[in-house]
């Protein structure tokens, strides 16, 4: 069991205050990403909640014990950093059971540990290599095998595998999942790729100048982000506010742009709502011109999808299309944009 509860959590650096009221509950075993820019705040988190770095107020309970009261180095806590720091001097196997050997766990016992964790990781047979001779994908698994191997209560990871190329990032995201899932540690990993936190977390908590946005499972941040902030993080793209006439219909600059009879049903006066670049269409310009007519800015084939990016005015939207055919417009062509209605939702202000 180690469910972790963060409670109204503040902390300031002098006048600078990076983390702003955080509550979390996190269940026992769950996998939760903090994920955000640069500068929100997830590593000071992840340093308050490993020890290293005390919050100015609020608290923390693990199991409804208070955490805050607990010296650093016996939270029982397992981190890998992106910059990890495996000792030079020692071997694999010595890296591994190192932790072991601070709590005194007897030789044979922890060189044992350490040669079944580097099975779970993958290194069979390495045990008695020098550091120096990894790749960075074999040190990463090093560090993570040596955090397992205290069995710690909480498992932290901070951008562990950034400095990774992208096949090899994903192979552990999908190693670090499957092995969490069957150790059932409770898990907070810190990433600000979103594709990452997508592949990976039980529930991602999007954070922003030290504040939570929103929390919720891959598949809610991904088709319902309650803020702006969120829209934009996850990708969402076509974000614009439309009057909504009382007949229904969706109005954008004089332009209709249909009725809808999903969420956004049912609004009058001016919102913000969002829509997907999948539910997006393009269509050549008819005559009269009376649709929303865009002029092509950037193609590009992103593996699976074609991406398309046109401009209208000042505005810019985003169309998506599988990449089993060719795109139908280039650079500098006019296509009129239509918008899947049934697929928008509000963003509330
Ligand atoms: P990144 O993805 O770039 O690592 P982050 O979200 O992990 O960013 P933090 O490292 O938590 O961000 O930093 C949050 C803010 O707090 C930043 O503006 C940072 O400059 C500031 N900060 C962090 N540690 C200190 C410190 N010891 N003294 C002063 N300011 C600090």
């Amino acid at each position: 069991m180690a469910q972790l509860l963060l409670q109204n959590i503040q902390k300031s650096f002098g006048s600078f205050q990076a983390l702003k009221d955080v509550s979390l509950d996190i269940a026992s075993g769950e996998f939760i990403c903090l994920l955000g820019g640069s500068g929100c705040g997830k590593t000071t988190l992840l340093r308050i909640i490993a020890g290293l770095e005390e919050q100015t107020s609020g608290r923390m309970r693990l199991d409804g014990d208070d955490l805050s009261a607990v010296d650093c180095h016996k939270r029982n806590v397992g981190m890998v950093f992106q910059s990890l720091a495996l000792f030079p001097h020692l071997n694999v196997g010595q890296n591994i059971a190192y932790g072991l050997e601070v709590r005194g766990v007897d030789k044979t016992e922890r060189l044992d540990r350490a040669r079944e964790l580097l099975d779970v990781v993958g290194l069979t047979g390495m045990f008695d290599r020098p550091v120096s001779a990894l790749s960075g994908g074999q040190r990463q698994r090093v560090a993570i095998a040596r955090a397992l191997a205290i069995e710690p209560t909480l498992f932290l990871m901070d951008e562990p595998f950034s400095a990774l190329d992208a096949g090899l990032r994903e192979h552990l995201q999908i190693e670090v999942k499957k092995l969490q899932r069957k150790l059932g540690v409770t898990t907070i990993f810190v990433t600000h790729d979103q594709n990452e936190a997508m592949s990976i977390a039980d529930r991602i908590v999007i954070l922003n100048e030290g504040r939570i946005e929103q929390a919720g499972t891959p598949t809610e941040v991904y088709a319902n982000p309650q803020t702006r902030f969120v829209a934009d993080f996850m990708g969402t793209n076509n974000i614009f506010s439309p009057e909504f006439a009382k007949d229904g219909a969706v109005m954008l600059d004089g332009v209709d742009l249909g009725r809808s009879t999903g969420q956004i049903a049912g609004l009058t006066g001016k919102h913000t709502i969002a829509v997907r670049p999948e539910y997006v269409r393009l269509n050549a310009v008819s005559k009269d011109e009376t649709g929303l007519v865009g002029t092509v800015d950037f193609v590009r084939l992103l593996g699976a999808s074609i991406e398309t990016e046109l401009s209208v005015g000042d505005r810019t939207f985003v169309h998506t299309m599988v990449s089993d055919r060719a795109p139908e417009f280039k650079v500098g062509d006019r296509a009129e944009i239509r918008f899947d209605l049934d697929h928008a939702w509000v963003i509330p202000s």
